[in-house]
């Protein structure tokens, strides 16, 4: 299988929000999909949508959490495409808590499916990527964490730290393979999810980031399918921040 062909490329948390955004952007350049979540209609619905366009898309329902579903889900991918060359680990949860009544049960939930579910993911996809010509693994962290804070996500934050952590050593165990790891970090992007929290939360986002707006879920697939390009063959181990410049600002004043 060459890369300019048509990659097999499986999106983990596909049923909506960044994962749809990032599988959208590979079926639009011809990937063909493994559409990977839960929730079974929503992603048949996803599915049909692009069966329809010609691209093929298979729904694949499994919990990043349980390493026996994800080996169920690797290898229903390789035994209806052939093989598998592009991992999309972009599952994630964001329960809010505040530190002073964080539970354990919240805490291991959270670091559960973020963090060991990033591990449990890579970990499945492993044999079939081995196979690949140019196996790829792109994880979807956070600007949560690695590099700013929010109240209520001090778990979720440790997680999307703690998977940075660890795309560094996968980036050197599986390079002798022929198989790249990096992560993209988003900013506030426009999600189903994200809506819920409020319009009051997402106006003074909006205000606080110099782009004046919320990424899309294309912006962040867009960012995935250059990690998973001929060009970033040779890039391993890295990271690469989507957030409209968000960081950046010492103060509110700074964006004006
Ligand atoms: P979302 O809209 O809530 O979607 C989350 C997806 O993950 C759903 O498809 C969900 O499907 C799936 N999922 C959750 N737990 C799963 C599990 N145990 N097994 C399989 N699939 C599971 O969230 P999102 O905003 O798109 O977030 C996606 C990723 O982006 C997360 O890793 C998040 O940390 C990261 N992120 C998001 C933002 C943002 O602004 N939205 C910013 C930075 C980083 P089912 O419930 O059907 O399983």
């Amino acid at each position: 299988m060459s890369q300019e062909q048509s990659p097999i490329v499986m999106v983990t948390g596909a049923s909506k929000g960044i994962g749809k955004g990032i599988a959208e952007v590979f079926a639009n350049a011809g990937a063909r999909l493994a559409l990977v979540a839960r929730s079974k209609d929503a992603l048949t619905e996803f599915a049909t949508t692009y069966r329809e366009k010609g691209i093929e898309a298979e729904v694949i329902v499994a919990d990043i959490t349980d390493r026996a579903s994800m080996a169920a889900a690797v290898e229903k991918t390789v035994e209806i495409f052939g093989g598998l060359d592009v991992l999309c680990a972009n599952a994630g949860i964001f329960p809010a808590a505040s530190l002073e009544t964080m539970t354990d049960d919240d805490w291991d939930t959270v670091m559960d499916t973020n963090l060991k579910g990033t591990f449990i993911s890579v970990q499945a996809a492993m044999p079939a990527l081995k196979t690949s010509a140019f196996g790829r693994v792109i994880v979807t962290s956070s600007i949560t964490g690695p590099v700013t804070g929010y109240p209520g996500w001090a778990h979720y934050g440790a997680s999307k730290a703690g998977q940075l952590g660890f795309i560094r050593t996968a980036a050197i165990e599986l390079a002798k393979y022929n198989i790249t790891i990096n992560a993209v970090m988003p900013g506030n992007i426009l999600t189903e999810g994200l809506e819920d929290m409020g319009d009051d939360y997402l106006a003074s986002m909006s205000a606080s980031i110099p782009m004046k707006r919320l990424g899309s879920t294309a912006d962040i697939g867009h960012a995935v399918r250059f990690f998973a390009s001929p060009e970033a063959g040779y890039i391993t181990g890295q990271t690469l921040i989507v957030d409209g410049g968000q960081i950046l600002p010492e103060s509110l004043d700074a964006v004006g």
